[in-house]
């Protein structure tokens, strides 16, 4: 593992209008993008704006535990484009495979996630660290595995991407297993300001898949930034009830999300 803290500790990230350290990075969208219901999306993105996010979030291509569950559709990826184009917002969408790497890329994702699932997938990291090595404005948003071992595997991981030339990288946090009786996950944002001292890389903490219920986000989105993370990722949909994948459970309604990042910009900035 190379040590890049002190050579790389002033690196300014740049998220859309967004420098990484000047204001709360918050990403906010739908788990998954549903195909046959672009308006939500739309919708979805024009009010996580209003409530403050500076950056979308929405699932097009999604690691699901069952099969023959809605395993995501390429035509999420127009929709998300089409979401950027209509609030200026950055977007951020999950790549699991080389084929998907490059499909997001070719349209112009701002932000490419790897999830819990993919975090220790050594040849995708490999292939996305190649292909932003070039790209200093494409950011990688990296989970923190569910069953991560120790804080060195996870930077360590970081550096697959890094060690390509792009150090532009998030380290994501999102809760691990086993979960804590009642919780989705184990919520793990209180690794935040050790993270911050081994490396160079921002973490933003994705309190949603650590709590996985809605009424319980508000309070580990806070806790996170009081721990001192750089950013948030939360899943909000305009009508929870009516989205797909993680959101029925998962999602914040627009007015739980505005308040939530009134409260924790307040605290960032105390
Ligand atoms: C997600 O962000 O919707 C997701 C699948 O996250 P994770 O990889 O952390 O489970
Ligand atoms: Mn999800």
């Amino acid at each position: 593992l190379m040590d890049r803290r002190s050579s790389l500790s002033g690196n300014k990230i740049k998220i859309g209008n967004l420098t990484i350290g000047e204001d709360l990075l918050v990403i906010a969208g739908q788990c998954t993008i549903d195909p046959k219901n672009p308006n939500y999306f739309y919708e979805t993105a024009h009010a996580v704006k209003e409530a403050g996010a500076n950056s979308i979030r929405g699932g097009v291509w999604k690691p699901r535990t069952n099969p023959y569950s809605f395993q995501g559709d390429n035509k999420s990826l127009d929709i998300l484009m089409e979401a950027h184009r209509r609030t200026g917002l950055p977007v951020d969408a999950e790549v699991m495979d080389e084929h998907q790497l490059h499909l997001a890329i070719e349209a112009g994702v701002h932000m490419l996630q790897v999830g819990a699932r993919n975090a220790l997938n050594y040849s995708l990291l490999r292939a996305i660290g190649g292909a932003v090595a070039s790209r200093p404005s494409t950011v990688v948003l990296l989970k923190r595995s569910i069953h991560m071992g120790p804080l060195n595997e996870f930077i360590s991981a970081a550096e697959y991407i890094a060690a390509f030339g792009n150090p532009n990288i998030l380290l994501c946090p999102r809760g691990t297993s086993p979960a804590i009786d009642g919780y989705r996950n184990h919520p793990d944002e209180s690794i935040t300001p050790l993270l911050k001292e081994k490396t160079w890389a921002p973490v933003v903490v994705d309190p949603s898949h650590s709590v996985g219920k809605a009424a319980y986000v508000p309070a580990c989105a806070l806790a996170a930034v009081a721990y001192g993370a750089d950013g948030l990722c939360i899943e909000s949909h305009i009508s929870p009830s009516k989205g797909i994948g993680d959101d029925p459970k998962q999602a914040l309604t627009p007015e739980m999300l505005a308040y939530t990042i009134r409260e924790a910009r307040q605290l960032w900035a105390a």
